[in-house]
């Protein structure tokens, strides 16, 4: 299956070509028929599956195949997602797609002051990606209408319902023309979700793209039996250990990601931490030095963490475990994006046995324990047993395991640098 073969017109395959996409993921394969006939789609879907390409490429497609020449443009095309980070990445992925196609997007967020956005927004734009906050803001001010909107995307619900938007979101549903073509995509669908996406949608097609499917099964995944205390200790140890390239730490606090970046600084690693409590400008320069590969080691919350767009993440690490089984599926998808294939350590202490019970049964599989390190916590074997995982003996620091389920860093090095030298992102 090839894009072309989808339907998608030169301008659009050329910039495609130019990104180094191939093939479309699955999502894509599904979603872009949908899409190209104008039909409204509930997608199940979350990031790392390709979704953002799925929806911004038929948007393109038709906004540049209806386009009138000399018409003044207006915003025909809004997507609505949770966060900066995610706003930012869907407006240049929108960029990138469509670079050849004359259609202009602008992205709109909180956080910083609304000058750049309003200018942008007065040269006229054809599609809109915004934060809700700003967004009706910028409504209310004058600045927006979104009276002409044909193709609505509400990105991301699940995250916008724990984040307390989807009031927001209620009071733009009744601004937009009830004729248009809706999208809807959540990771999650629990009841209060499906409720909004009624609302929405008229009689949507659904595409259910799992977890398991996109991520968990084609990551290289372990866990670390640890102390709470022997946490930081581990985390640098696997850092000066391990062959890392780039590596993102998932903290379940602000305060406790700032925390990690201290004890690494002290270790002389560096790293930089993103997260609320840091400024738009604060997080991007730190985004920065870390794609541009100045500190090897990001930390970040969840919610900090969503869309910011990491192809060449080597490692995962879980320092916390998630409390909702799905985030683990997230986070863990931030190193296997599109057909890579990564690798996920997590951390562990007592407290968290009943937190990757959940995930194992989330994702239906077990976690391969790895033991090889000087900080494995021994629970007793009924801790053991009530998550359904083998026993494990401590061994002394530097003495292999023969258990199966312990896995050789070597192969898990190699296996990733084989994935990138075969060209995947
Ligand atoms: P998303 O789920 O939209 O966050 O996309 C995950 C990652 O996959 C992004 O870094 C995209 O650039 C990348 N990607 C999306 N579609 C393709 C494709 N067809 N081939 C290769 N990479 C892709």
């Amino acid at each position: 299956m090839t894009f072309k073969q989808l339907g998608i017109i030169d301008p659009i395959l050329k910039a495609l070509d130019h990104q180094g996409y191939s093939t479309p993921t699955p999502i894509q394969q599904q979603a872009i028929p949908i899409l190209l006939d104008k039909k409204d789609l509930l997608g199940c879907a979350q990031t790392g599956t390709g979704k953002t390409a799925a929806f911004a490429i038929p948007i393109l497609q038709h906004l540049y195949l209806d386009r009138q020449e000399d018409a003044p443009r207006k915003i025909q095309a809004l997507i609505v997602t949770p966060t900066r980070e995610l706003a930012i990445q869907i407006g240049d992925s929108f960029h990138n797609y469509g670079k050849y196609t004359g259609i202009r997007n602008t992205v709109v967020f909180g956080g910083v002051k609304q000058g750049t956005q309003t200018q942008a927004l007065r040269r006229g734009v054809d599609i809109l990606v915004a934060t809700p906050g700003r967004l009706l803001d910028l409504m209310t001010q004058g600045y927006i209408s979104l009276k002409d909107i044909k193709y609505f995307v509400l990105d991301e619900a699940d995250q916008m319902l724990d984040m307390g938007f989807i009031h927001d979101i209620k009071k733009l549903l009744v601004k937009l023309p009830s004729k248009r073509q809706s999208l809807f995509f959540s990771a999650t669908m629990p009841p209060p979700i499906v409720e909004l996406s009624q609302k929405i949608l008229g009689d949507p097609e659904r595409i259910t793209i799992k977890p398991q499917q996109t991520t968990a099964e084609k990551i290289d995944q372990s866990v670390y039996f640890v102390s709470k205390q022997g946490k930081p200790k581990l985390l640098v140890h696997l850092l000066k250990n391990e062959d890392m390239e780039s590596v993102l730490v998932f903290s379940r606090t602000k305060h406790g990601a700032d925390k990690i970046v201290k004890v690494l600084d002290r270790a002389g690693i560096k790293a930089g931490a993103i997260h609320g409590n840091k400024s738009q400008v604060a997080r991007q320069r730190v985004l920065g030095h870390f794609k541009e590969g100045q500190t090897k080691v990001l930390v970040a919350t969840d919610i900090a963490s969503r869309g910011i767009d990491l192809d060449e993440l080597s490692h995962v690490i879980n320092y916390d475990l998630p409390h909702v089984p799905e985030t683990y599926v997230h986070r863990i998808g931030r190193t296997g994006r599109a057909s890579a294939s990564g690798i996920a350590f997590s951390f562990c202490d007592v407290e968290e046995r009943p937190l990757l019970r959940d995930i194992q049964k989330l994702i239906r599989q077990d976690i391969p324990v790895n033991e090889e390190h000087p900080f494995l916590h021994e629970e007793p074997v009924v801790e053991l047993a009530a998550v359904n995982l083998r026993p494990q003996r401590p061994q002394p620091y530097g003495q292999r395991s023969n258990s199966p389920s312990s896995h050789s860093n070597k192969n898990r090095n190699q296996r990733w640098q084989g994935s990138r030298k075969n060209g995947a992102s």
